[in-house]
């Protein structure tokens, strides 16, 4: 921080902004009359918050526009080489330039001739010379209307920004919300959900819904030989096989908890929900990871215990869960690295 001053001849302090001094307005003249120009610079050489820039070659008007983005063009009429409206109508056509206000300023004061500047996209018309206050005042009006619309664009811009960042945001958290962090498939919390809404139109529609509940067979064993981390990567390979055979967009792959997942299989039969099991049982066995404590082969199995019903009123989905669990149960009782339907 600098040391205040206390010198009472340093140079003072910027006087508070004004709501005058809010803005900046910037005035590009195009005329190719020298003296024109010279007559609008003093017109507003005491207006500290009107910035003055004088174009006297019509050829480079839109180029200079470009370059010094004017809040207010005054467009000379009658100029050699190229007509004023036709240079309104380069403004209007240059996305640079577009919005720009502009001010015409003519000699003539007939109705044909103000037609036709309003008709090419002019804002205003004025008859040289006006007098400074009326020039003054137009410029200050048409440059606030130019810089509060290019505000509110920015707002409108931004506004839509942060609304598009919130939706993301939004999204992302639901898809954390739903998943599991080890494997990323779907956590027993959205499980819970998706079974109700399954179960609920398969009420409705009387059709058939299957489950099935996949348990990876002497895990415990698994991690006590091979260590906790590749215990992990073994459930996150399991993960992947379930992923890959929920074939259809309403199949489900969750992760139940611990080592045991579950698939969710609406509108299926319990001939198809048996065949899908043996997929998967026999994906996972493919997968030949050495398991030398394993009771069924030299490697990771895991047992399949599924369940298909059609839900009747009064009945809740923690049936079809109970008879998914029990045909698992009477899976790991026959050996394991098997696959049990209940009769539901
Ligand atoms: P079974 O064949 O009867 O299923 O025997 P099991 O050993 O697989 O079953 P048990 O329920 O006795 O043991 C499950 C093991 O799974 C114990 C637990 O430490 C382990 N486990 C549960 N969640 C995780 C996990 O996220 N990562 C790892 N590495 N192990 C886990
Ligand atoms: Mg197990
Ligand atoms: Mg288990």
């Amino acid at each position: 921080m600098q040391p205040e001053s206390s010198n009472p001849s340093a140079v003072p302090a910027p006087a508070p902004a004004t709501d005058k001094q809010e803005y900046l307005a910037m005035v590009l003249l195009v005329d190719d009359q020298a003296m024109v120009g010279e007559a609008v610079r003093r017109a507003l050489a005491s207006e500290p918050d009107i910035d003055f820039h004088y174009c006297s070659q019509p050829d480079e008007a839109v180029a200079v526009a470009q370059r010094t983005k004017p809040t207010v063009i005054l467009q000379d009429l009658v100029m050699p080489g190229v007509d004023g409206l036709t240079l309104v109508q380069r403004y209007r056509d240059n996305p640079a330039t577009r919005d720009i206000p502009i001010i015409v300023l003519s000699t003539k004061e007939e109705a044909a001739t103000k037609g036709a500047a309003f008709a090419a996209g002019a804002n205003d018309y004025l008859v040289k010379l006006p007098d400074s206050i009326e020039l003054i005042a137009r410029i200050r009006y048409h440059s606030r209307s130019y810089v509060n619309q290019l505000q509110r664009d920015e707002a409108y811009r931004a506004l839509r920004q942060s609304q598009q960042q919130l939706l993301e945001t939004n999204l992302e958290l639901q898809r954390l919300t739903n998943s599991d962090g080890l494997t990323g498939l779907s956590n027993r919390r959205y499980f819970d959900e998706y079974l109700g809404a399954e179960w609920r139109r398969a009420l409705r529609e009387q059709t058939e819904l299957a489950l099935l509940m996949i348990d990876v067979d002497a895990f415990k064993a698994y991690n006590d030989t091979y260590g906790h981390v590749a215990g992990d990567e073994v459930l996150r390979r399991v993960a992947t096989v379930i992923r890959d055979n929920c074939a259809r967009a309403t199949d489900l792959p969750a992760r139940f908890g611990g080592e045991e997942f579950a698939m969710v299989l609406p509108a299926t039969s319990p001939g198809g929900a048996r065949l899908l099991a043996e997929k998967v049982r026999r994906a996972v066995q493919g997968l030949a990871i050495a398991h030398s404590g394993s009771p069924t082969l030299d490697c990771v199995t895991v047992s399949i215990g599924g369940a298909v019903l059609v839900p009747q009123p009064g009945t809740q989905p923690g049936q079809l869960v109970e008879a998914a669990d029990a045909g698992l149960y009477q899976a790991k009782r026959n050996g394991r690295n098997q696959v049990t339907m209940s009769p539901g």
